[in-house]
């Protein structure tokens, strides 16, 4: 899902310049990118000083691009692990630690066993000792609660929480885009 910024890829912003996605970053191939420009999907906003060039055309690759068409948001996010560990910031809802993904567990807080449903309102992030501690037990059995009370995330809230979450690798050029609201605030 992740694309190298060695390979020169193009942020993607929705038709009102915000991200499609902070987490993971909406980022296309540049090959996309060049594909999706010449289809007139979108309009090149900043470039690279790379280039790319055919016989005919010599072309900077697009580092920043802008959808023509707003996509709206889903207004009911899907119920996937993904969401769920960002809903909960990738911290364990018992210890409060915070884990990269491959640490955590997707935790029924009415265990299955007990009647719990793989729902939004059962289902929390913890890593894998206090999933491990808490076991097939109620949380009044073993004194563990979730620090908030797991629900169902609108797709707002999980884009927020996505801004949390720099990638590690950012190209100049999508900093406007990226954090300009919060740049903002702090002037
Ligand atoms: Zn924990």
């Amino acid at each position: 899902m992740s694309v190298a910024l060695e390979g020169y890829p193009a942020l993607v912003l929705n038709a009102n310049f915000r991200p499609l996605s902070y987490f993971p970053l909406s980022l296309w191939s540049w090959q996309d990118a060049i594909k999706a420009v010449f289809m007139a999907r979108v309009n090149v906003v900043d470039e690279y000083d790379h280039a790319v060039r055919s016989p005919s055309l010599e072309m900077r690759l697009p580092s920043v691009i802008a959808l023509k068409d707003y996509i709206p948001p889903a207004r009911r996010p899907a119920f996937t692990r993904f969401n769920v560990f960002l809903r909960d910031h990738f911290s364990c809802q018992y210890c409060g630690e915070a884990f990269p993904s491959e640490n955590l567990t997707f935790d029924h807080v009415i265990p299955r066993s007990r009647g719990g449903t793989t729902l939004w309102h059962n289902v929390v992030t913890a890593c894998a000792p206090c999933n491990l501690c808490k076991g097939n037990r109620l949380p009044r059995e073993t004194g563990m609660y979730p620090r908030s009370t797991p629900r169902r995330p609108t797709a707002w809230e999980l884009q927020e929480n996505g801004r949390a979450f720099p990638p590690g690798h950012l190209h100049e050029s999508w900093r406007d885009f990226l954090y300009w609201d919060a740049e903002l605030q702090e002037g």
